[in-house]
């Protein structure tokens, strides 16, 4: 079980009256990571950047090492990068395409991931298809083994999407996609932190994560997860000092690891955030976090719907921490700015992030409510009496 006080204690976002419920968005982070975050950037303009950095270099190897501990992996396999999205392009960039090609994307993919395979499709002569979603909106198995042949390169499986309260069944999709030899690439943006992630039970090849999501980091931050047979032979579009050595006029050689989807600069301050964040989700213990985190969106599950005209909106079989809904004749921006005036936070999920799945169920827009395991019981009852309210 976890300690309620203590992790409302541990975050000084709580207790001021506001009703956080955007961990989808961009979450509170607990107290250690602003201090190690504003720590870090004090000491750099003491004794300069890269001084500054050399003082902490074991701290930031543990910044995978803790990462690592989190999702069943070898520090070694983890890029540090700065947002999830550019985790994911770095992959799905570097998987060699060509004319005829097939890449396969989730009913419920994010919309930059979409954007990225559209353009890439085209730059190749490959083909981009959804996989369909079965009667419950998930991935449709059965319709995977069957749509899947040689031509398939890789398969966009999305995780958990970020309009709603499903979570796709990741690892029998990849064991789909290995039969026919083609790449998996995750995307667990909004699982990790709130759902356990174990790389070698789920086997995918990549994973994307961002910092400031349910993992509670900074912004800025994220991370790709490379299978670590997959490091030695997946090059990377663009390269740097950091990523590859000169060791020659004309040659180079790539890092052996992970770390060649990483360059050099980076926010060390964010980075070492992040390392500070993922530190005190073990700390805490992920098991007992993600329990509270799926007690409160079953709470919310159960109480939204006993309202005259809300709808809860989330599909799938399993569920997870983000409750979606609508509220009839209240456009969904009315709704957020609504409870925003009463100190209450949500989000919009509107149809060009997920455009697949919304257009599907021709919904334009869904309210988002995200709710961490920093949020009161007595918080989720004063946001679902707000929306009765309406
Ligand atoms: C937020 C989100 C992303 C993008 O993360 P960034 O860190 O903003 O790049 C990707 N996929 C899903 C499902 C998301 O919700």
């Amino acid at each position: 079980m976890l300690d309620d006080k203590r992790v409302r204690d541990d975050t000084p976002g709580c207790g001021s009256g506001l009703v956080f419920l955007d961990s989808a968005g961009s979450s509170l982070p607990p107290r250690i990571v602003t201090d190690t975050v504003i720590g870090h950037l004090r000491r750099e303009a003491e004794i300069g950047g890269y001084r500054a950095a050399s003082e902490r270099l074991d701290d930031l190897a543990a910044v995978k090492t803790a990462i690592g501990a989190l999702i069943n992996a070898a520090p070694s396999s983890i890029a540090l990068s700065d947002s999830a999205t550019r985790s994911w392009a770095d992959f799905f960039f570097s998987v060699p395409l060509g004319p005829g090609d097939r890449i396969l994307i989730s009913g419920a993919e994010y919309a930059s991931n979409a954007i990225a395979a559209l353009r890439r499709a085209a730059a190749t002569g490959a083909t981009v298809e959804q996989i369909p979603s079965d009667g419950s909106g998930q991935i449709d198995l059965e319709a995977l083994a069957a749509m899947v042949d040689e031509r398939v390169k890789l398969v966009s499986v999305l995780h958990v999407p970020t309009n709603g309260g499903l979570v796709n069944p990741a690892a029998e999709a990849t064991r789909i996609a290995h039969s026919v030899g083609a790449l998996v690439l995750l995307d667990a943006c909004q699982s990790a932190g709130q759902l356990a992630l174990d790389v070698v039970e789920l086997g995918v090849d990549a994973l994307s994560v961002t910092g400031r999501k349910w993992l509670r980091g900074p912004r800025g931050t994220g991370f790709l997860y490379l299978r670590p047979e997959l490091a030695a032979s997946m090059v990377p579009e663009r390269l740097d000092l950091h990523s590859a050595e000169w060791s020659a006029p004309t040659e180079y050689t790539l890092a052996p690891d992970a770390s060649r989807f990483e360059f050099w600069e980076c926010d060390v301050a964010a980075r070492l955030g992040l390392g500070a964040a993922v530190r005190y989700l073990l700390e805490l213990g992920p098991d007992d976090v993600y329990e509270a985190v799926a007690a409160r969106a079953e709470h919310l599950r159960k109480s939204l719907p006993e309202i005259d005209g809300v709808t809860v909106r989330d599909t799938g079989i399993r569920h997870n921490g983000i409750v979606s809904f609508t509220v009839d004749g209240v456009e969904s921006v009315e709704v957020r700015d609504h409870l925003a005036a009463q100190d209450i936070t949500v989000t919009v999920s509107h149809a060009s992030s997920t455009l697949l799945d919304m257009s599907a169920r021709g919904l334009g827009s869904v309210v988002r409510a995200s709710p961490h395991c920093f949020v009161g019981f007595e918080e989720l009852d004063r946001f679902v009496a707000a929306v009765a309210a309406l």
